[in-house]
């Protein structure tokens, strides 16, 4: 029912939550043969990449408030095998990733505040999704836009006509009486949008 699995590892550092690391995305790499997407949420994102590409990661994205000079990230986590993806935090401005844009697979934009789940999604976000999907488009950059927190069937369809075509969803699922119907309630939702 899902194109990917969305893995936030957090360090209890950068964020004041501990959520998992290696041992759980390669126990999870055991079962699983779907596309899996790491959200660092760590002060040091790059330290780990050859671990987190031989536990099962496809793809990294770190927060640019822990690297605001990704270059020598993203060498180092395309030479671990890993497709290579930046975060923004709600407060952060569009302009801090804007410079960076061309070394990246994917772009995150954080519609919470990052650390905890079940939270409410910030409308304001919108207007960076608009001004990273026009970054976008006018340099003919091939960059997925990611949305993460607070995603529903009310707030994804808003996040795509922004420009969103990745979407991040954990309690509109999880916390469902029935995960794969919500999960395709969602699709259904944003292919409507
Ligand atoms: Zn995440």
């Amino acid at each position: 029912h899902v194109d990917s699995l969305h893995l936030d590892v957090m360090d209890g550092h950068f964020v004041p939550n501990i959520s998992f690391g290696m041992p759980v995305i390669a126990a999870l790499r055991k079962v699983s043969d779907l596309h899996f997407d790491c959200h660092l949420m760590t002060t040091n994102p790059d330290a780990y990449l050859p671990q987190l590409a031989e536990a099962g990661a496809d793809l990294v994205t770190m927060h640019i408030e822990a690297v605001p000079d990704p270059t020598r990230a993203a060498q180092k986590a395309r030479q671990a095998g890993l497709d290579f993806g930046l975060v923004i935090n709600p407060n952060t401005p569009f302009g801090a990733v804007a410079p960076f844009m061309e070394l990246c697979d994917l772009l995150l934009i954080m519609s919470v505040e990052p650390g905890f789940g079940s939270q409410a999604f910030i409308p304001e976000v919108l207007d960076k999704v608009r001004a990273a999907r026009e970054w976008v488009e006018s340099n003919d950059l091939a960059v997925d836009i990611q949305i993460d927190g607070g995603i529903t069937t009310d707030t994804a369809p808003k996040a795509r006509a922004a420009g969103a075509n990745v979407f991040v969803a954990g309690t509109a699922i999880f916390g469902a009486p029935d995960p794969p119907a919500a999960a395709e309630e969602l699709r259904t939702a944003i292919e409507n949008a």
